[in-house]
């Protein structure tokens, strides 16, 4: 059986004002987060024998701060203690500041074959406005060195910025499909809690694009994308044929993965794990072997909210008969009463069995989500 690899990498630059993942902006742990992370990868590969690693994702943070020394060493372990795939995919995620030509030749010489750029505007105001540490110059360089030298390069972009209307966002993409890139992820500015632009928005400093506008420019991303040929193939994800992420399919496919170092998730056997988002305590605890986690067991009906949450993401949409032989008749006939009312205003489709998001069904996934699930 398939699993995937998360490498949280919690260190950047400088603190994006609208970034609530988890990470620290001082790089002085490095090398003793890189120690722990060692250690926590050799212990608990127990969690995943007897599968084999299909996908090796290290997301951030930045992960592109480490040296490809510091990766090689990663890898050793990784390679030493788990089943990888021979043809398993590996991406890193990547800020264009950190992107030469000789760093990029380096991870491909130690097996990463897939690279992910955040570049979030092709424009400075858009860019000085979130406190990104790169300029657009520098991304478009990134762009180009990386597509010569990864035959798999993703760039992440973002809409609904503040003073950045549509015609903006149409640039954007323009320039993004011109540059040869395999992948494209969109996603809109929100305004998480306790982030910088929260405190903005709530000063009034700052006013986010309403609903509506949103929308539009979702709907023309929906069009322009397909017009040149990249496929929806989760709600936020456009890639060519087979250059869709395998990781991220994983994730919407309910295939497990350990996820390494502070804030990372974990799905094994209906177990969810997060481990504290920490970085002293992750590598104290690590090293003393004292818990740094909570655990969550999945009861069925959680298993069944997942399971929908995921698959309806998915371009394929839920599986009707699967969902049947997993979590039998009687859920199965709830999701098919609840999900045919969908059908019918056109926010939902059924085809072959499986029910699937409609265009106007994507802008309201989250309200169609969880009307599906059960309480
Ligand atoms: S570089 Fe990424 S992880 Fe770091 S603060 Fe910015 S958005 Fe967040």
């Amino acid at each position: 059986m398939n699993a995937g690899l998360y490498i949280h990498i919690p260190f950047c630059t400088k603190a994006c004002h609208y970034c609530a993942f988890y990470f620290v902006t001082s790089g002085s742990q490095k090398l003793k987060f890189i120690d722990a992370l060692l250690l926590e990868i050799e212990q608990r590969s127990i969690e995943l024998s007897g599968y084999q690693i299909d996908t090796i994702y290290f997301g951030g943070g930045t992960p592109s701060l480490l040296s490809t020394q510091e990766f090689s060493v990663i890898f050793e372990k990784i390679y030493t203690f788990y089943q990888i795939s021979p043809q398993a995919e590996i991406t890193i995620e990547s800020n264009p500041e950190n992107l030469t030509s000789e760093y990029i030749q380096g991870l491909k010489t130690i097996g990463v074959n897939r690279l992910s750029i955040g570049v979030q505007s092709f424009f400075d105001d858009d860019l000085s406005s979130m406190n990104r540490a790169h300029r657009s110059s520098e991304a478009i360089s990134a762009i180009q060195i990386a597509t010569k030298i990864i035959n798999n390069v993703s760039i992440d972009l973002m809409f609904g910025l503040p003073y950045s209307g549509m015609n903006s966002w149409k640039e954007n993409l323009k320039v993004a499909t011109s540059m040869g890139v395999q992948h494209i992820s969109t996603y809109n500015l929100t305004v998480e809690e306790k982030t910088y632009l929260a405190r903005k928005v709530k000063r009034k400093e700052v006013k986010v694009e309403p609903d509506d506008v949103l929308n539009e420019m979702y709907y023309f991303t929906l069009d322009y994308l397909a017009s040149k040929e990249y496929v929806n193939y989760e709600i936020s994800n456009f890639g060519k044929e087979n250059y869709f992420s395998r990781h991220n399919l994983g994730y919407w496919m309910g295939t497990p993965y350990i996820g390494f170092g502070p804030s990372a998730h974990s799905y094994v056997a209906a177990n969810r794990r997060s481990n504290k988002s920490n970085l002293n305590e992750y590598i104290k605890s690590v090293s003393s072997k004292s818990i740094y986690w909570e655990m969550e067991a999945l009861s069925p009906s959680n298993q069944f909210n997942e399971y929908i949450l995921t698959r309806l993401r998915h371009y394929q949409g839920v599986n009707s008969e699967e969902l049947r032989e997993v979590f039998g008749s009687e859920l199965y006939s709830f999701f098919i009463d609840s999900a045919n009312a969908y059908v019918v205003k056109n926010l939902l489709e059924l085809k072959n069995g499986c029910y699937i998001l409609t265009n106007n069904g994507k802008v309201l996934a989250d309200l169609i989500t969880s009307d599906l699930m059960i309480d």
